[in-house]
């Protein structure tokens, strides 16, 4: 893998695919911390000729303007002190001659989740050299990420570069090695499992527990849109720790086998926090992804918290991962922090990083 140098850059047109999935709520940015990721990129591409930022939002099924990336381009604009436009037809064979150009939510194209030679040829066509500052999305397989860097001379981007490296040496896994996951992506199963042998226990929060409680027979209102063969394998192991008791959305806190049906859960309970926390005091290595539960909502933030807190004053090495984790626990007084979630599950438990395999070649 490269690094970006100025050399390699200096006068260039470049591509730079960025993370720009953010956290968004009424069509502004409530999170800085991805874009900043960036800054040290942007920062040696100071001497490019045009900078062609490219980069997904969510997971829109064709051109759907609640995903659109124009709040990302405002955001990144006002950090960098900078004009950038935003080009909303990806497909069109010109660009602005601005320093700071945009494109559109790729996912707008079926052909980017596909990884499109196609698509990445057209891409490719906007520029002479590709960065790749993207770590969270290096676990996918798509044109913008793979693709692409057989048609342009490629380089890891500085924060990329850093964050491989770092993760690579925290994660010479000592033991105890706990495993905390949580959140509301039910993709993260599949990973999950590939951890199973890895860690010593994977104690199980957010939404992703609730699917798996409902796997387990117990009457959890919701449909889980997961893979219910990974969800059977990974519920016989013995160290996986599911909730006992959650907190409803109504902040009713009940057993796992009291819930109402005509009630949700938002978060996992008093009594799963303090066996959780007692767990996470005897580790040595604690690998975090995901929220315990609905922590933008108040009052269901507070397992999380709570978990966060016991980390912190921990001895363990402690990596957090993904973007609403970090939202809801911040960095500081963890070993590392990163924005990546899935990227990050899927380097600690050896899973294939396409995006950085392509920046190998
Ligand atoms: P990350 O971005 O850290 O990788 P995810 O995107 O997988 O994490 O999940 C974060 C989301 O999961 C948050 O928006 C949070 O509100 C949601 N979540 C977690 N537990 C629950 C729950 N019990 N009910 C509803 N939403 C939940
Ligand atoms: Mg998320």
């Amino acid at each position: 893998m490269k690094k970006i140098t100025k050399f390699a850059v200096k006068g260039k047109k470049v591509i730079l695919r960025l993370d720009l999935d953010v956290p968004m709520k009424d069509g502004k940015v409530t999170d800085l911390t991805r874009l900043k990721a960036a800054g040290q990129t942007l920062e040696v591409l100071e001497s490019a000729k045009q900078v062609i930022i490219i980069g997904h939002a969510g997971r829109p099924k064709g051109t759907d303007l609640k995903y659109s990336l124009l709040p990302v381009a405002k955001a990144l604009a006002k950090q960098l002190g900078v004009g950038i436009s935003l080009v909303s037809d990806v497909m069109s064979k010109d660009l602005p001659e601005t320093k700071y150009v945009m494109l559109e939510n790729l996912r707008y194209y079926p052909e980017e989740k596909k990884n499109s030679a196609k698509f990445a040829k057209h891409l490719a066509t906007f520029g002479e050299v590709y960065v790749n500052d993207a770590f969270a999305v290096c676990h996918r397989k798509s044109a913008s990420m793979v693709a692409i860097t057989k048609y342009l001379p490629s380089y890891a981007g500085v924060h990329l570069f850093d964050e491989v490296k770092h993760l690579k040496k925290i994660l010479k896994v000592k033991h105890p090695f706990i495993l905390l996951i949580g959140g509301a992506k039910l993709d993260k199963l599949a990973i999950l499992n590939s951890l199973i042998e890895q860690a010593d226990a994977i104690l199980v929060g957010g939404t992703l527990s609730l699917s798996l409680l409902q796997s387990q027979g117990y009457a959890i209102p919701g449909n889980f849109d997961h893979d219910e063969k990974v969800a059977k394998k990974i519920l016989k192991n013995t160290h996986v720790v599911l909730p006992v008791d959650l907190v409803l959305d109504n902040e009713k806190v009940v057993d796992i086998d009291e819930v109402p049906a005509n009630r949700l859960a938002y978060d996992i309970g008093p009594n799963t926090v303090r066996t959780y926390s007692e767990l996470l005091k005897a580790a040595k290595v604690v690998v975090w992804n995901g929220p315990m539960g609905y922590f933008e909502k108040k009052p269901f933030g507070v397992a999380t918290k709570k978990l966060a807190s016991v980390l912190k004053k921990s001895k363990a090495q402690s990596v957090l991962g993904g973007g609403d984790t970090l939202a809801a626990t911040g960095v500081k007084g963890f070993s590392h922090a990163t924005t990546a979630g899935g990227a990050f599950l899927s380097l600690v438990g050896s899973r294939s990083m396409p995006g950085l395999d392509a920046l190998d070649r």
